[in-house]
């Protein structure tokens, strides 16, 4: 098997697993609860907070966790719409973000906010000039991604952090840090808020958090009991949290080394699909390099990863949560129709061998070489 799909999930790292056993075997109290085994539990809770808060360089208390990136996102969007709306209505979020962030956007200008969305230059970057003059007095909150989750587009957040800062004090900068984290270098300092993703570190899935700096206030989405989190009630997933924290530890370490082994395989698999006249590399050169976007004009891009599925190598078309549809990330960089609705989405990892690409190379190879013939022939 050929796995090139690290960007829509991670295999959990056996450390990681271990954390998970463990504590799932060893810590078996409620951390709500009173007695010994729940101080027990709520001392692990508070060490495994204070490990990723460290590991994040925030305070404690402005960890929340989550059961994944879409319900960082839900809480950080609607809670700052919700608990702002008296001050205004007004929401920018960029042309590059992930599905989640355009359902809640959806949602919110269903109940009332002025959802607008900035553009962005040829190579995916926001366009700094479109960000300031669609910034307004009644701009409550800004939502930009760290990394584009189709194209691997990094943002420049402390520099957007600016422009905002300087048009609207008031305004909450919340950025998707999904991709980002363990991939490239993130600062916490640069926003208000940030979503992430146990998953897509080698952590487990169902569980994420949100950053979310102390100053800021967001009206709550869930209601319940539990002393550990006003945010999200109820009994935390302790062994989950565990794990996450070790995730996070590794997903740290050696980030440099990792991507330019990565950049590596990058550029080895652009050199070969070079050669092909219709395949073109939607990455730009802003994009990390674990996140290689390509499209090959004329096929769809679901046959194509299903023809690769036949020999065991496992792509994307767009992201994994807006399978079947055209990239609107690619969209919103080349507007062109075309290109956006024939995208594979290349994701690789520390994880992936120079065999694993050559051979990928070879599939890739067979496969266009038959669709097109087919194709053709029709
Ligand atoms: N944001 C980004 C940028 C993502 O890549 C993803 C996962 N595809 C999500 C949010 C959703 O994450 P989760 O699966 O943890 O809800």
């Amino acid at each position: 098997m050929i796995y090139l799909d690290y960007s829509a999930t991670t295999p959990v790292s056996f450390d990681v697993l271990d954390s998970y056993n463990k504590t799932t075997k060893e810590f078996i109290g409620n951390p709500n609860s009173l007695h010994r085994l729940g101080s027990k539990s709520n001392e692990l809770l508070r060490s495994a907070t204070k490990q990723i808060s460290d590991l994040l360089k925030v305070m404690e208390s402005e960890i929340f966790f989550t059961s994944g990136a879409t319900e960082s996102n839900n809480m950080a969007l609607i809670g700052v719409a919700l608990a702002n709306h008296k001050k205004g209505n007004h929401i920018l979020v960029s042309k590059l973000e992930h599905p989640s962030i355009y359902a809640i956007c959806d949602y919110l200008t269903s109940i009332g906010f002025e959802v607008e969305y900035i553009n962005n230059d040829n190579e995916g970057l926001i366009d700094f000039d479109d960000l300031k003059n669609k910034m307004r007095q009644d701009t409550i909150l800004v939502s930009v991604n760290a990394v584009n989750s189709e194209t691997g587009v990094r943002q420049p957040l402390k520099f957007i952090r600016q422009i905002i800062r300087k048009e609207n004090q008031e305004t909450i900068f919340h950025s998707d840090m999904t991709q980002a984290i363990g991939k490239t270098s993130i600062c916490l300092n640069d926003v208000d808020m940030a979503s992430f993703s146990a998953h897509k570190i080698y952590g487990p899935k169902g569980i994420g958090l949100l950053y979310k700096n102390s100053k800021i206030r967001i009206v709550p989405l869930e209601y319940g009991s539990g002393k550990s989190s006003n945010l999200k009630p109820g009994t935390p997933a302790l062994p989950l949290i565990v794990a996450f924290s070790k995730a996070i530890r590794i997903a740290l370490t050696d980030i440099d080394k990792r991507e330019h082994f990565i950049s590596r395989l990058n550029e080895k698999i652009c050199t070969s699909l070079n050669k092909y006249p219709d395949v073109v590399v939607n990455s730009t050169k802003h994009s990390i390099p674990h996140i290689l976007n390509v499209s090959v004009l004329g096929l769809k891009p679901e046959t194509f990863l299903h023809a690769l599925e036949e020999h065991e190598v496992y792509i994307s078309t767009n992201t994994a949560c807006s399978s079947g549809e055209i990239s609107s990330s690619v969209m919103a960089i080349y507007n062109d129709e075309k290109r956006a609705a024939s995208t594979l989405r290349i994701s690789l990892s520390h994880l992936t061998t120079t065999d694993e690409i050559n051979k990928f190379l070879d599939y890739f190879d067979t496969v266009y070489k038959k669709l097109k013939f087919w194709f053709s022939a029709i």
